[in-house]
């Protein structure tokens, strides 16, 4: 506004030359913004505590777009008396980023640890953020060789489709593998990690917080959003079944929120299991792809992003049944 007022007191051509300086100071300025970041933050990044010492980001319940900087996936923190650790960290750099001043403004002590829950791009660029923390990068122990195959592919998507908003978003491969079962401990605090057989992915991993007894589920669960499937459906309803047991007071899916306990879990899995019973129908009565990718629609109507999934887990369940015996 003060530099309006004094442009107005000076010739035209004056003027002229000087808007002209100012837009280009304007832009140099907007300039070091984005090169600083600062017109690539989230507008908004809501961290709720049910628990004490457990945060959790509940992200969108969409598909990734640079209107939501790949804010979909729901990721947390668990904050012991020594170390905080990272559950995921969203599906850009900038959502990385937003979770770790929301960390930053709960507590001062390091980010020991950052864990992925699997491969899919919305829960780990956001890995990039954490990097001078130093933490250990922790995984299942097929996350390492699954983003060596998949990074760049999804890296070169995100940023065709999301562009600025995906601005330094990289891939971050594990430094520490979870074979079976593996104790983190963030000073009198421990979570228990479990690497699961090929379920929603091969390279699923869960997180059990002992004290607040916190399930993070990863995308082994789905609420409202469309289960998907891009790993092994008869490994997925196995894995749902153990899951099933573990006592927990609050699970944390992957996508959506989890009001009850196991309660949470039914309609995912009779959803896989109709899927599965329609398929093998399907095969059973010698349909092919095309046909059954057209007919079988298990769940319509009861899911979000329906039409952006279902299909491709059809396809992904025609071609592991139709070996099966
Ligand atoms: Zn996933």
């Amino acid at each position: 506004m003060r530099s309006e007022g004094a442009l107005r007191s000076l010739p035209a051509h004056r003027m002229r030359h000087c808007r002209c300086v100012a837009a280009l100071a304007w832009c140099a300025i907007a300039w070091a913004g984005m090169a600083i970041g600062t017109a690539r933050e989230l507008p908004e990044f809501a961290v709720e505590n049910p628990a004490p010492g457990v945060y959790v980001h509940y992200g969108q319940q969409a598909e990734m777009t640079a209107a939501n900087f790949g804010d979909v996936a729901n990721l947390g923190f668990v904050v012991g008396s020594r170390c905080v650790a990272v559950i995921d960290t969203g599906g850009t750099y900038a959502v990385g980023r937003a979770l770790r001043q929301a960390i930053r403004r709960v507590t001062a002590i390091p980010v020991c640890f950052v864990i992925n829950t699997h491969v899919h791009p919305d829960h780990v660029f956001g890995n990039a953020a954490f990097v001078d923390d130093h933490p250990a990068f922790i995984g299942h122990v097929h996350l390492a060789d699954a983003l060596r195959r998949r990074g760049q592919n999804y890296l070169n998507a995100l940023n065709r489709d999301l562009g600025d908003a995906a601005w330094r978003s990289a891939i971050v491969v594990p430094t520490r593998a979870v074979a079976t079962s593996d104790d983190v401990d963030l000073g009198g605090r421990i979570l228990q990690l479990h690497a699961w057989p090929t379920a929603h992915t091969d390279t699923d991993l869960t997180v059990f917080d002992r004290e607040s007894a916190t399930l993070w589920l990863g995308d082994l669960l789905f609420v409202g959003h469309v289960p998907v499937l891009d790993g092994n459906l008869r490994g997925f309803l196995a894995a749902l079944t153990e899951v099933k047991a573990i006592r927990a007071k609050l699970a944390v899916p992957g996508h959506g929120r989890a009001l009850a306990w196991p309660d949470a879990l039914v309609p995912e899995q009779h959803y896989l299991e109709d899927l599965r019973a329609e398929v093998r129908a399907a095969i059973d009565a010698r349909r092919t792809l095309a046909e059954t990718v057209a007919s079988v629609d298990v769940g319509r109507g009861q899911w979000l992003l329906y039409d952006q999934f279902h299909r491709r887990n059809v396809t992904a369940a025609y071609a592991e049944l139709e070996w099966d015996d």
